[in-house]
């Protein structure tokens, strides 16, 4: 039996938790992310990595210095962005220059040169361990099913909670009722479960009163990892919701993996999963950019255009400081905004940026759609 973790990254744990506990692996949950998780990774990243590989990985460092964790798994990338070295350097901080003991498991996308039938056999192995095939392929499958479930149920209730949030003056009641679901889901091992726990939180956010006549709508694009972790956008959704505003997120982890992990996935896990295309995104991207730069930089744009057409005041837009495809999607935005005659702000993290100038610019771009607003009624 393994002890196995992962770095936090929003709740997209609760998927891998459901897996591992199917397993029978022991499972330790990433550790809330803290201001000491911040200063340990920027103490040990290189100084010019990406803001989430700092807040990574000072989180699995937390979670190392527990002792109760032999094996981390983290997934790789391709691409021209720097997530493809993500990987390598955790294992080289963390083994060789801090000296932890662990087996690391880096699932790389399933394409070749990267990802090989070897290196998918050798995980399967560590995962089988010493249940029996028969075991080990009903247990899989079960878990597999059982994780999706909960992210879809998860997200559903989180889209609802950063709409809910914006109607009422003060969130603590929706905001109890999301989290008490959220740890029960987080828990439960049955599907049927699972969807009543979902309905009922449901209902019960649903059925609370709106306190405001009206709320502006934004749309939020960016970099996966710096909109799905709050703690990397200084809570930037709730600021907004806070002040009458409702958000959609353009970005998901499960429409990360329907889009580029479901391809590579055997029967019948791709068949649970389901596979996006990304017709969508290239139809509505084309005319401002038409190929690839990394990451999430061609759907920024894509979804940008996207919310305009679903009238939508703004959007904003979240990127870690340095971001490679989002710095190009960012100079298209500039574009996009003026030619199709909607406000994006554009906010970048790092380990200095402040609360107070954040709000300061969030303030600023509410009363700018505000006043849109009011000269369009
Ligand atoms: S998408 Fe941006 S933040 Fe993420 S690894 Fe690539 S360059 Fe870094």
């Amino acid at each position: 039996m393994r002890k196995v973790t992962l770095p936090r990254m929003g709740y997209s744990y609760i998927g891998f938790r459901a897996v591992f506990d199917e397993l029978g692996h022991e499972f330790f949950e990433p550790l809330p992310l803290t201001k000491r998780t911040l200063d340990l990774g920027v103490k040990h990243a290189p100084e010019f990595a990406c803001f989430p590989f700092k807040i990574t990985l000072g989180n699995l460092i937390e979670a190392l210095e527990t002792g109760k964790v032999d094996t981390i798994i983290t997934a790789g990338g391709i691409g021209p962005c720097r997530y493809g070295f993500y990987g390598v350097m955790y294992e080289k901080i963390l083994k060789e220059e801090l000296g932890y003991n662990f087996d690391f498991i880096l699932l790389d996308p399933p394409v070749k040169p990267y990802g090989s039938f070897k290196r998918v056999w050798d995980i399967v192995l560590k995962w089988k361990s010493e249940l029996s095939w028969r075991d080990f392929i009903k247990r899989l499958v079960r878990g597999f099913k059982l994780a999706w479930r909960k992210l879809k149920r998860v997200e559903e209730l989180e889209a609802l909670l950063l709409k809910k949030r914006a109607w009422v003056k003060d969130s603590s009641k929706v905001e109890a009722i999301f989290k008490s679901a959220i740890d029960k889901m987080n828990l439960s091992r049955d599907l049927d479960e699972v969807d009543r726990i979902f309905e009922e939180a449901r209902e019960k956010m649903e059925s609370i009163p709106p306190e405001r006549d009206n709320v502006l709508k934004v749309g939020v694009v960016g970099e996966i990892y710096t909109i799905l972790e709050p703690f990397s956008n200084l809570n930037t959704e709730k600021l907004l919701n806070e002040r009458g505003v409702e958000i959609e997120r353009a970005v998901w982890t499960t429409e990360f993996i329907e889009y580029n992990i479901s391809p590579g996935l055997p029967f019948p896990l791709k068949q649970i999963v389901g596979y996006k295309g990304k017709e969508e995104i290239e139809k509505y991207s084309k005319p401002f950019l038409n190929e690839f730069v990394g990451g999430h930089g061609r759907e920024t744009v894509a979804h940008t255009v996207m919310f305009k057409k679903k009238g939508f005041d703004g959007v904003v837009h979240i990127l870690p400081f340095s971001c490679m495809p989002e710095v190009v999607a960012r100079s298209i935005l500039e574009r996009v905004s003026r030619e199709l005659d909607i406000p994006v702000l554009s906010l970048s993290f790092d380990e200095f940026t402040g609360e107070a100038g954040l709000i300061t610019r969030l303030e600023a771009f509410i009363d700018l759609l505000q006043m849109r607003r009011r000269l369009a009624a």
